[in-house]
């Protein structure tokens, strides 16, 4: 249920709601737009509640919500969720991307692709240290190694990383390093981790689920949001369907949808989504027209030796070409690229940009 208040309520009649409400035994949530206070209620609402609100002066409109997610419905939060970051904001008018190799394999892999993917206009580094492998006997990453690694990259590119997390007890390590935490596609429902990253104060990028539905997906965001994480970004990287020409099926209609239900940000991953580097770009320049916030590429300076996701991975000079063909895609849907973090400051001595 929202209680929906008129426009220029004053802080009292919002104090007195907040205070029914929590007299019911629930939870108030206040979403505060330019222009009128949207309350939303947590735990079990009765239909007698609704009417009693109804009543309390300042209050324009008590809805129900027959959405399982409230926090992260727009019903609930009627504001678009801008994600910062330094100085990035994810959500907003800008597009950002996030680019970098599948796993973070050693410091000069990771180095070359970072300054190659900055000077090409990526906003953000990704690199997997804690990588979830579907074999045992497969690469798994460097774990602390990889984390150190991707910091000295932070520190000499200026670019902000993002990485995988996998374990709730690995959470404060892994926030220690990361700007960004990455919860995968296999741990969506892993609700010991989701509880962990919820309780943080640093962006997290929460993927979607091999075979969740949105509504699925977004109870996952929801249990991050409970926990007071707002700093919350949705990423789509495709699902599993019949189909085996693609490694995945990448949901394009995963993007409006979420923009329909959702004030969350969300990010496109067509690495994922497609398993194939040739498919990438095209499900990029579709994402973006889609209207995605960002995208997630992976890349890596020689995808036939990649150790995970080479098949999948631009090189160097893909990646510049899909940068290029961004550029009209990005004003066709009236945004912009991101400047921030590619054009940051801090730079290794003997680099020119
Ligand atoms: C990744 O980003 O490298 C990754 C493992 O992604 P996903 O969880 O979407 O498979
Ligand atoms: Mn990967």
């Amino acid at each position: 249920m929202i209680v929906v208040m008129k426009i220029g309520s004053s802080q009292g009649e919002i104090g007195g709601v907040v205070k029914r409400i929590e007299e019911a035994g629930l939870k108030a949530h206040l979403s505060q737009g330019v222009e009128r206070t949207v309350i939303g209620i947590l735990g079990r609402t009765f239909s007698e509640l609704q009417d009693m609100l109804q009543l309390l002066p300042g209050v324009e409109e008590v809805i129900p919500v027959s959405k399982p997610y409230k926090l992260a419905s727009r019903e609930f939060h009627p504001e678009r969720t801008i994600v910062k970051l330094n100085d990035l904001t994810i959500g907003g008018n800008d597009i950002v991307i996030m680019a970098g190799p599948c796993a973070v394999e050693n410091e000069e892999q990771l180095m070359a692709t970072a300054w190659e993917v900055k000077s090409a206009g990526a906003n953000i580094l990704r690199g997997g240290a804690f990588k979830p492998s579907t074999s045992p006997y497969h690469f798994r990453g460097l774990g602390l190694e990889g984390l150190k690694i991707l910091a000295k990259a932070r520190e000499e590119t200026g670019m902000p990383v993002v990485t995988e997390v996998m374990a709730p007890g690995d959470v404060e390590l892994v926030a220690s390093y990361a700007d960004i935490l990455q919860v995968g596609a296999r741990n969506m429902q892993n609700f010991a981790l989701l509880d962990e990253v919820g309780k943080l104060k640093k962006p997290v990028m929460l993927k979607r689920g091999l075979s969740a539905t949105i509504q699925e997906w977004l109870l996952a965001a929801e249990y991050i949001l409970n926990q007071g994480n707002e700093q919350l970004i949705l990423c789509e990287r495709g699902i599993r369907t019949f189909e085996t020409a693609t490694r995945n099926t990448m949901d394009l209609s995963a993007i409006p949808i979420i923009k329909k239900l959702s004030h969350l940000p969300i990010v496109a991953d067509p690495s994922h989504g497609t398993g194939k580097w040739y498919l990438v770009s095209p499900m990029a320049l579709a994402a973006v027209a889609a209207g995605a916030d960002g995208l997630m590429i992976e890349v890596h300076p020689n995808p036939d030796t990649a150790l995970k996701d080479g098949p999948q991975s631009l090189t160097f000079d893909n990646f510049r070409r899909l940068m290029s063909q961004l550029a009209p895609v990005v004003r066709a849907v009236d945004r912009k690229l991101s400047l921030r973090g590619a054009l940051a400051t801090k730079q290794s001595q003997g680099r020119t940009e």
